[in-house]
């Protein structure tokens, strides 16, 4: 090849190369490439900025100017964490920490990638950092406004919920007419669904501040599904469904928290009964390696699949008209996924259109 196409090649290499740097300078966020050893190869000024580093850090291990902590302030090892990574994978969990000990809440997203072209690719890592200690900051100032107004509510509505009650039982005895009856029943499923919504945004805003904790007692498997079952008896009743036990005699004691387990059966319990029409509903437990398995069979309107991903999700809810018959948040499931982790449990999940659902947990004894 002539020396001078040579020179062009270069050139336009040059350029390119050129050209990539300023677009990359151009972003907002910290950008820094390693190799496969972890030595910073490229890196933009915004990245420079974040780190509070002013001088150049090509060559530099990528752990000796980024050091990163968690949430219970200790040390993650991000060097070796994305020497390991597979495929992308983003956080909003760390705290860059600088040397005079002051942090920043920060987002990452770590990406494998090819440096170079062809067969001159080299494996390497492209990592990306945000400074998001303001939206955590308005985050954490949601969580908190939900956790005030949710405390303020649950009187007014604990008031209102007893009053009413008395009024139909009032009503119920004398001969007010049939429009008082209906009008105080309809009041009272209102403020019942109010009062459960406002317990979820407590509880969901406890969980997302990490301000549960978990009391382990000793919990009859046996006894607590019973009761749970008693619970809802008038309730199954009064829509025409059965509700039934399918507990294994050979069941011991689990060593959890029952006042989790108890919220997440009945968050199970309460979706079966608002989502099926007509048949049964069963709540049991049988040993499982781990544990216990919990479960709870409805014969209702079913998931179709493409929504049984997404009822974990916050504030999901299926567009099925039966499903909007009944009120809901779509917050049940996500709150209840939530204790689950703080049990060490395991969810899943069985659905058919137009036959039914099962829920099952397995929890495991804790210490
Ligand atoms: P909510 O019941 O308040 O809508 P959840 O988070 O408890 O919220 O449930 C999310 C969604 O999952 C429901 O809206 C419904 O579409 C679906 N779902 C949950 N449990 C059942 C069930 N047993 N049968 C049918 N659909 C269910």
């Amino acid at each position: 090849m002539p020396a001078e196409t040579h020179k062009i090649q270069a050139n336009n290499a040059n350029l390119e190369r050129e050209r990539l740097i300023s677009l990359i300078n151009s972003m907002a966020d910290g950008v820094i490439a390693i190799d496969e050893n972890a030595k910073i190869v490229l890196y933009n000024g915004a990245a420079l900025n974040i780190l509070d580093v002013n001088s150049s850090m090509t060559g530099k291990y990528l752990r000796n100017v980024l050091s990163v902590i968690d949430k219970n302030n200790q040390p993650v090892d991000l060097q070796s964490r994305i020497l390991r990574i597979k495929t992308s994978e983003a956080s909003r969990e760390w705290r860059l920490k600088y040397p005079d000990e002051s942090t920043v809440n920060l987002y990452t997203s770590i990406a494998p990638v090819k440096l170079g072209f062809g067969k001159l690719g080299t494996k390497g890592y492209v990592l990306l950092l945000r400074d998001i200690t303001h939206e955590k900051s308005l985050e954490e100032e949601r969580d908190e406004f939900i956790s005030v107004i949710s405390h303020e509510l649950r009187t007014p509505i604990a008031i209102a919920e007893g009053n009413i009650s008395n009024a139909r039982l009032v009503a119920s005895k004398t001969d007010a007419p049939e429009r008082i009856n209906k009008a105080l029943a309809q009041a009272h499923d209102q403020i019942n669904f109010l009062s459960s919504m406002i317990n979820d945004l407590a509880t969901l805003s406890r969980a997302e501040r990490g301000k549960l904790t978990v009391d382990i007692e000793m919990i009859n498997v046996h006894n607590f599904l019973l009761d749970l079952a008693q619970n809802y008896a008038a309730e199954t009743a009064s829509k025409g469904l059965s509700i039934q036990t399918d507990i294994d005699p050979t069941l011991e004691a689990l060593q959890s928290s029952p006042l989790y387990l108890h919220e997440i059966l009945q968050n199970f319990i309460t979706n079966a009964i608002k989502y099926t029409e007509k048949g049964s509903i069963t709540i049991g437990a049988k040993p499982n390696m781990d544990g216990v398995e919990f479960f709870v069979i409805d014969t209702g309107i079913g998931i179709g699949k493409s929504d049984q991903e997404r009822i974990f999700d916050k504030f999901f809810r299926s567009e099925d008209y039966r499903t909007r018959q009944n009120n809901g948040t779509g917050l049940g499931l996500y709150i209840t996924a939530k204790l689950a982790m703080l049990l060490h449990a395991e969810i899943s999940m069985e659905s058919e259109l137009n036959k039914g659902s099962t829920f099952t947990i397995v929890v495991p004894n804790l210490q």
